[in-house]
């Protein structure tokens, strides 16, 4: 950790795009001292503070993505890859991975299902300093059915009182967030099929309620519309992938949605890095249909958020805004883009007062990129310089580079 001032041709302090040019930032070990306009911040700086001038660049709250598995290698076979790796061999990956996140310019993740609760090392590992990558929530084994979706994770639980102590054992290791596995999904052949619910609403209520009464958040993971409406109903705080699928088809519910919205439940829909080669593959009017249903939950109000799945087959860990580019081809805004995976992104997760923008007394968790992602979002790829809660990374492309 150190001190700092950077100055740059924009401060994006946020939200909704707010900030300024010819601005700076302030950071004394692992707070946001200041950030602004350049005169008054460098007003409040030590004359003997080490700097950082670039005229050319912009500077903005480091990203976060919501939805990672970084116990996955995003390769072909994921699952093949973990099931055959012992705990040290899975644990020098998941530390590769977090820096490739970190080099892209993440600086928090949400960890949403490993296995042997290594992503709680790890986290704790980067928490100390002793291994570079952003901040990680992590939930440890997901709660699934008995040979359910991810059942190989470790998490089979079934009925309410099961389901209850598999909460407070993933609290007891350490989660910072429980995991739950509504329905069905794509990654485990022989489990239920994806639309299909996993958990009835009352024992989707039970995981809702115990980890309320441990002060932990839950993440539904949740394709069927049926699971949806459960978790909505038990009160989840976010929802992952929400696809509105249904057997044979699907079944997108103006009442459900609405609901979704009015409780200020966040929806990850964990756009793939990879959209576009599935959308060519698929066939961009078919993946339309199934993108379109992302771009109304947007209008009915729902708030949507920023996460890439990463791990999961061929969704990389270095490229998170090959999933932003997802929401610019829905149309969205690149202020809209940039707020999901930071200012909306912090509010979803519980940390809104700590990260995602960039003011006095937040962490100082800082992205500096080459050119103006409002104007061109693919400037987020031009990565300078990253501060993660005060630590600074330089990724080894941007020292190739300049
Ligand atoms: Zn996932």
């Amino acid at each position: 950790m150190t001190d700092l001032l950077i100055t740059a041709g924009r401060v994006l302090t946020g939200p909704g795009g707010e900030g300024t040019t010819d601005g700076a930032v302030l950071v004394q070990g692992r707070d946001i001292v200041a950030a602004g306009p350049r005169e008054e911040v460098e007003a409040l700086a030590p004359r003997d503070v080490p700097r950082m001038s670039l005229p050319g660049a912009t500077v903005l709250p480091g990203l976060i993505d919501c939805h990672v598995h970084l116990a996955f290698d995003a390769g072909d076979d994921p699952v093949g890859s973990v099931k055959e790796s012992d705990a040290p061999g899975l644990l020098l990956g998941m530390a590769r991975r977090a820096r490739q996140l970190l080099d892209s310019g993440v600086t928090t993740v949400r960890d949403l299902g490993d296995r042997d609760g290594l992503a709680f090392r790890l986290r704790d590992a980067i928490a100390e300093g002793a291994l570079p990558g952003p901040r990680v929530l992590a939930a440890g084994a997901p709660l699934t059915a008995p040979g359910g979706h991810c059942w190989f994770l470790g998490g089979e639980v079934e009925g309410e009182d099961a389901l209850r102590e598999a909460v407070r054992r993933n609290a007891a290791a350490g989660a910072d967030v429980i995991k739950v596995m509504a329905t069905g999904g794509g990654l485990t052949p022989g489990g239920p099929a994806t639309w299909e619910s996993q958990f009835t609403p009352a024992e989707l209520r039970a995981v809702v309620d115990e980890a309320r009464r441990l002060g932990l958040p839950v993440a539904a993971h949740a394709h069927g519309t049926e699971g949806i409406a459960a978790a909505v109903a038990a009160g989840v705080d976010t929802i992952e992938h929400c696809t509105w699928m249904a057997e044979g088809g699907f079944d997108a519910r103006e009442d459900l949605v609405a609901e979704i919205a009015a409780k200020g439940i966040h929806v990850c829909p964990a756009a793939s890095p990879n959209w576009r080669v599935f959308a060519e593959r698929f066939g961009y009017e078919r993946a339309d249909a199934v993108f379109s249903r992302v771009r109304w939950m947007a209008e009915q109000g729902v708030h949507l958020i920023a996460g890439t799945d990463a791990g999961v087959p061929r969704a990389v860990f270095d490229n998170f805004t090959g999933s932003l580019d997802f929401y610019r081809h829905l149309g969205f805004g690149t202020d809209r883009i940039i707020d999901m995976a930071t200012v909306d992104a912090a509010r979803a997760l519980g940390i809104a007062e700590e990260t995602g923008r960039l003011a006095a007394g937040y962490r100082a968790d800082v992205l500096v990129v080459d050119g103006d992602p409002l104007e061109d979002l693919d400037a987020l790829r031009d990565v300078r310089l990253v501060l993660a809660a005060g630590r600074p990374h330089i990724p080894e492309h941007a020292i190739a580079r300049h």
